[in-house]
């Protein structure tokens, strides 16, 4: 049942107000991006001070993306993706992995923030195969009632749904609900893709969680909960998980083998790529 709780700072765009962190812009800031400002780098220094490897959630969760479009658009053959949260224009963007290998695919991106928008419409939009959205990605009946939504996408065909590094950003009780309207309405062949913030629940990598956790939650960016597996389990609903299941991002199909320890920070982020029969 849905709580009475603030689902997600999100769901208010940050707009012009300079006090407020913008989850795009932060996240841009650790990927070495140039769309941030001081409110957003400060996010990250709160978060350094008990992570200082705190940019390598961002990159395994970029990373493990990537992997999961590259794996979407040939073994899954998808052709159809909604991708929620775009996030800003970086190096390698979902549109432009998944059309390098399925040049008809369609990309339906969402997003809620103004310099997302601004530049998702600029740099995302660069062909007829690729469209933006400007919703909340945490009101499904919102997106998928979209004209764009329902125009732009096949509904009888499979479709991606990508929620990304989001649900981390939600913060009601409710969360799993909030996909569950999303895989309801999924054709069936559809994969649904999410990477999420992870407490691992040992006793080598629990309390580092929970304080990244504590400096997100209270920083001017306001949310970053890390959810057990069992929690970011319900996100895939009765989808079933592609193999190898809901594992660190940074375990999902690697592109090598591994050279260097996982750091405490990359034993904090999953992610896992459901399909619906
Ligand atoms: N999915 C991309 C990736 O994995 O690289 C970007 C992840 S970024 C951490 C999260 C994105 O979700 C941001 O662009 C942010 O603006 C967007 N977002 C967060 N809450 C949102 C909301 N309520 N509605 C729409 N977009 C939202």
């Amino acid at each position: 049942m849905a709580d009475a709780a603030p689902k997600s700072p999100s769901t208010t765009p940050v707009g012009v107000d300079i006090t407020r962190a913008s989850i795009a812009r932060v996240y841009d800031a650790a990927l070495n991006g140039t769309n941030n400002y001081e409110i957003d780098r400060e996010v990250l220094r709160q978060v350094a001070t008990v992570a200082p490897e705190v940019a390598d959630l961002a990159w395994a969760n970029r990373n493990f993306l990537i992997r999961a479009c590259r794996f979407l658009a040939t073994q899954g053959q998808v052709t159809q993706y909604l991708d929620c949260g775009s996030g800003l224009p970086t190096a390698e963007n979902t549109h432009q992995v998944v059309q390098r290998l399925q040049p008809d695919a369609r990309v339906l991106y969402v997003d809620n923030d103004p310099v997302v928008l601004a530049h998702g419409r600029a740099l995302l939009e660069e062909n007829p195969q690729t469209r933006f959205l400007e919703a909340d990605i945490f009101d499904a009946r919102q997106v998928l009632h979209s004209d764009l939504a329902r125009t732009f996408l096949d509904w009888d065909q499979p479709i991606a749904l990508i929620q990304n590094g989001t649900l981390h950003h939600y913060l009601g009780q409710d969360y799993a609900e909030v996909m569950a309207a999303y895989i309801d309405a999924l054709p069936p062949g559809s994969f649904v893709v999410v990477a999420h913030f992870l407490d691992p629940q040992t006793t080598a990598h629990s309390e580092i969680a929970r304080r990244m956790e504590e400096r997100f939650t209270h920083s001017p960016m306001g949310s970053g909960v890390f959810r057990t597996r069992e929690e970011i389990r319900r996100l895939f609903g009765d989808t079933e998980l592609v193999e190898p299941g809901l594992v660190l991002c940074e375990d999902w199909w690697p592109d090598g083998p591994r050279y260097t320890p996982l750091n405490q920070v990359q034993e904090c982020i999953a992610g896992g790529i459901g399909r619906k029969g």
